[in-house]
């Protein structure tokens, strides 16, 4: 009994030995290999980088194509998956399209008016310009500043936008997802009559109910009912 024990023990050490070996050759070829680091290796297929991430140097790897090196840092130019070439040493980004799209900083966005604060409208983002149907990340309600609203000075909120408006906004910036309608053809792309609930129309820079003949103020978008986009 006490035999087999030692036995058995000597069974494990002699694996536990060979797993050790095996590990110590594995090294040895990726250092032979030119110290691709494990992070960028190219079974690695959910290795995802962002435009400007750091993704290696040029000591150790040649920049190729999807990067750009600025000194010796080798940075991302596309949102992609990383790949190393282990013979020759040529580190790539190979661009992800069905990877949803992130909003970023200066991005067109159409989205929809939920709420009207005094000093804040309220918008939930349904797309991202040029992205077509594609979905996109959800960021949660992004929200126009009165201070962003138009070139000349907002008084009232209310007199600019609606709940259910369809806005087109200029996307600030994407840490508290603040947007702008300053320019001309941005702002509100389709409108409801507050009585009627029907589509107001453009009428001498105004917005005009064709039932009732409300006219309500908006801070319009010099694409207004176009459908465009
Ligand atoms: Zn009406």
């Amino acid at each position: 009994m006490v035999k087999n024990l030692d036995e058995e023990t000597n069974e494990t050490e002699q694996l536990e030995n060979d797993v050790a070996e095996e590990i110590k050759t594995k090294s040895l070829e990726v250092d032979m290999q030119g110290k691709v680091n494990d992070d960028f290796s190219e079974d690695d297929e959910t290795k995802f980088v962002m435009p400007g991430e750091f993704i290696g140097t040029i000591e150790e790897l040649k920049p190729g194509v999807g990067t750009f090196s600025y000194v010796s840092d080798i940075h991302a130019t596309t949102t992609g998956i990383l790949r190393v070439d282990k013979k020759s040493r040529i580190i790539s980004v190979t661009p992800k399209t069905n990877y949803p799209p992130t909003i970023a900083v200066n991005n067109i966005v159409i989205g929809s008016v939920v709420g009207v604060k005094e000093s804040v409208v309220l918008i939930e983002i349904v797309a991202i310009k040029d992205e077509g149907e594609r979905g996109f990340q959800k960021t949660g309600n992004a929200a126009i500043h009165v201070s962003n609203v138009k070139d000349s000075y907002c008084k009232k909120l209310d007199e600019e936008f609606a709940v259910g408006d369809i806005i087109k906004a200029k996307v600030l910036n994407i840490d508290n997802m603040r947007l702008s309608t300053a320019e001309k053809e941005l702002g509100v792309m389709k409108a409801q009559c507050y009585n009627c609930h029907i589509a107001l129309v453009l009428d001498d820079n105004k917005l005009k109910c064709p039932q009732c003949g409300r006219v309500e103020k908006r801070k319009i978008s010099s694409d207004y009912g176009t459908g465009i986009v």
